[in-house]
């Protein structure tokens, strides 16, 4: 050791969400009293760290021995969990005992985690993480996370690394860097096809408006009548992910540990279809659980659809927790030094039994259970539905029919056109635009029917709106400039439903 080199530094990140922050990992080796500490880290993650650097130095036949070993992560004040700094202190130490020249670690990133034998190890969340990369920087990660990194398609060198020796020989220049395998496709599984359900016109008719609007919809049907059959099939209607939710999409997929290791596939624009139990726990459906905090359900669902099957079983408290998603498109996830937001804009599907029976031939529930069952529908969350049909029992007249039902794709052309239309209009779904933009294109009849239901009370400020929506969109549908009677009817009778569902109790 010359006393010219004091301290060593390397390069890491540290993600908040999906917010990627660069990190500087410094070592100091000293003669003082032997040990090896890492400060900066958030909880146990600092001691748990040091033990398996020092062991992975040991096996790539450099050990520490009796020194003293001072390592620490900057900016202190950013959280920093997990194993991911482990490559990167490993290699600030090496340079710091001058096993590699300090300009071996210039424009070099390192992000892994480090096994006891000194083996690279995958780590979740590489993807957002090169956001914090410079243009030409060289991206060192384990051989699982190079196709990953390297769909982002950025500028970085990505380096597939396997373990601490191919580091500092690719890093001394005496090992030929490989190369990160090409992005291949991956046959997704098929979509399930609209064509599998026979009649139910009612219900295919809201799922094709709320695709075409991005309005959010609750089944309404006894049990075994097919309401997630139903609610399986609106991915299919929706138009594929641009390029740039993809990769938002693949983000949240990798900081959750969801993409396949290794598996080097192009981005996956279909919009996502999730569907939770209502046993789920909080941190599963919105984000968080120990360590890092990770994306929940609602943002797994991010540009595509949230499946609440059964809603009335599921506890208030996760119903209420989907209110902040519903209304601003993100979830906030409070942790102990930082609050992590994941997008979690997704358009929620529900279904629900009419009553706790479920009895499709007569109803055999007290008023007092119909009541008791109904008060579990937080009010909110109603008032933030927009579709309400009713799902059947299939008639016999449906299943032996000899007409087929319409394909998803027939339908994805129409909820195309129409999602074209608003978008020239607003610049976004029917769902998400200016309200005033809106009810400029409401003709003389529209403005009636919506200022009786006002008078009439069924209408709410927010229903009103909300039915407003959903009038724009069918007349999308229909190819017309102008919303008419009919709309707004339809519309209001999806509101009339919410308001049954809910009951008189509120
Ligand atoms: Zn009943």
């Amino acid at each position: 050791m010359s006393s010219g080199a004091k301290v060593a530094r390397a390069r890491a990140v540290t993600l908040i969400g999906l917010d990627a922050h660069a990190i500087t990992v410094e070592a100091e080796v000293t003669q003082g009293l032997p040990g090896f500490s890492v400060l900066g880290a958030s909880g146990s993650a600092g001691r748990e760290a040091a033990d398996r650097v020092r062991a992975a130095l040991a096996a790539a036949g450099c050990p520490v021995g009796a020194r003293k070993v001072l390592t620490s992560l900057a900016p202190a004040e950013l959280p920093k969990v997990g194993a991911r700094f482990d490559l990167a202190l490993a290699v600030a130490v090496l340079a710091r005992l001058e096993v590699l020249p300090p300009a071996a670690l210039e424009g070099v990133v390192l992000l892994g985690e480090l096994a006891l034998d000194g083996a690279v190890r995958s780590v979740p969340g590489v993807l957002p993480s090169l956001a914090a990369l410079e243009s030409g920087d060289r991206l060192l990660v384990a051989d699982d996370d190079a196709a990953e990194a390297a769909v982002s398609g950025g500028s970085a060198e990505i380096v597939p690394i396997s373990d601490l020796g191919e580091a500092v020989a690719v890093l001394r220049g005496r090992s030929t860097p490989r190369r990160a395998p090409e992005p291949t496709a991956i046959v997704p599984p098929p979509v399930p096809d609209l064509a599998d359900v026979q009649g139910q016109h009612e219900a295919r008719r809201a799922l094709e408006v709320a695709a075409a609007g991005g309005h959010h919809l609750l089944f309404v049907g006894p049990p075994g009548c097919g309401k997630s059959m139903l609610a399986e099939r609106l991915p299919g209607l929706l138009p594929s992910l641009d390029a740039d939710a993809a990769l938002q999409l693949a983000a949240i997929r990798s900081v959750a540990g969801l993409l396949d290791p290794g598996r080097a596939a192009v981005l996956d624009t279909r919009p996502p279809f999730r569907a939770p139990h209502h046993g789920t726990t909080q941190a599963a459906l919105l984000g968080g659980g120990s360590g890092i905090a990770r994306p929940g359900e609602v943002s797994l669902a991010h540009r595509g659809a949230l499946l609440v099957d059964e809603l009335l079983e599921w506890p208030r408290r996760l119903l209420d927790g989907l209110r902040e998603p519903l209304q601003e498109g993100v979830v906030r996830v409070a942790r102990s030094r930082a609050t992590v937001r994941y997008p979690a804009a997704f358009q929620l599907i529900a279904a629900t039994n009419p009553c706790p029976c479920g009895s499709a031939d007569g109803c055999r529930c007290s008023v007092q259970d119909l009541q008791r069952y109904r008060q579990r529908l937080s009010g909110p969350l109603v008032d933030r539905l927009d579709l309400a049909p009713a799902v059947r029992r299939l008639a016999a007249d449906d299943v032996l029919t000899d007409h087929p039902a319409e394909r998803s794709a027939e339908v994805a052309e129409r909820v195309a056109a129409a999602r074209r239309t608003a978008e020239e209009r607003s610049a976004t779904a029917n769902a998400d635009a200016p309200i005033a933009l809106l009810r400029a294109s409401c003709g003389t009849g529209a403005r009636q029917g919506l200022a009786q239901a006002v008078d009439a009370g069924v209408l709410t400020g927010r229903g009103h709106d909300r039915a407003l929506r959903v009038a724009r969109t069918l007349a999308d549908l229909d190819g017309r400039d102008r919303m008419d009677r009919a709309d707004v009817d339809e519309a209001l009778g999806h509101r009339l439903a919410l308001l049954a569902v809910e009951g008189a109790d509120r």
